[in-house]
């Protein structure tokens, strides 16, 4: 269950204004994510590493920025970007993983898009989360299963 708190109408990303706040890095990614961005050309090396800690892959950091932050602030791989990366403008605050999982969004704190541009889609966020939800608790099963190198021979 997708439960986004907080009442967003309109938003735009002005990531020059915020100097890309959210692109930070480590960001999460599902293996549909990892896929779709080695398909551009870029090896696992490169992007990818794995957090012990949470049992997670993420996107390594280059100058304390997300690995894709362009030099102009933008995204390079915006039309590929990872299901965390199109939640924006809210962001997870909460995730369990019981009986019935459960996401909870918040929005982006001070985020200068926000009020501005095209009118937000809520049912796109809740299914982005969704998928993101339900990809994330395979990825566990997998990791449980096979273990880290498994889950990474498979890619
Ligand atoms: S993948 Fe793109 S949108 Fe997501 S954090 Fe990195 S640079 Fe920002």
């Amino acid at each position: 269950m997708i439960h986004i708190l907080g009442n967003i109408e309109r938003w735009t990303c002005e990531y020059r204004k915020c100097d890309a706040k959210c692109c930070t890095p480590g960001i999460q990614l599902t293996i549909a994510d990892i896929k779709r961005i080695a398909a551009l050309g870029y090896s696992l090396d490169d992007f990818l590493e794995f957090d012990d800690a949470a049992q997670a892959f993420r996107i390594k950091g280059r100058d304390d920025r997300c690995f894709f932050l362009g030099e102009k602030l933008e995204c390079t791989i915006r039309e590929d970007s990872p299901l965390v990366c199109r939640l924006l403008p809210f962001k997870i605050t909460e995730v369990s993983y019981s009986d019935e999982p459960i996401m909870r969004l918040i929005p982006v704190v001070d985020c200068p898009g926000e009020g501005k541009g095209k009118k937000m889609d809520r049912k796109k966020i809740e299914k982005d989360a969704s998928i993101l939800l339900h990809e994330n608790q395979k990825l566990i099963r997998d990791l449980k299963k096979k273990g880290k190198k498994g889950v990474i021979q498979e890619l």
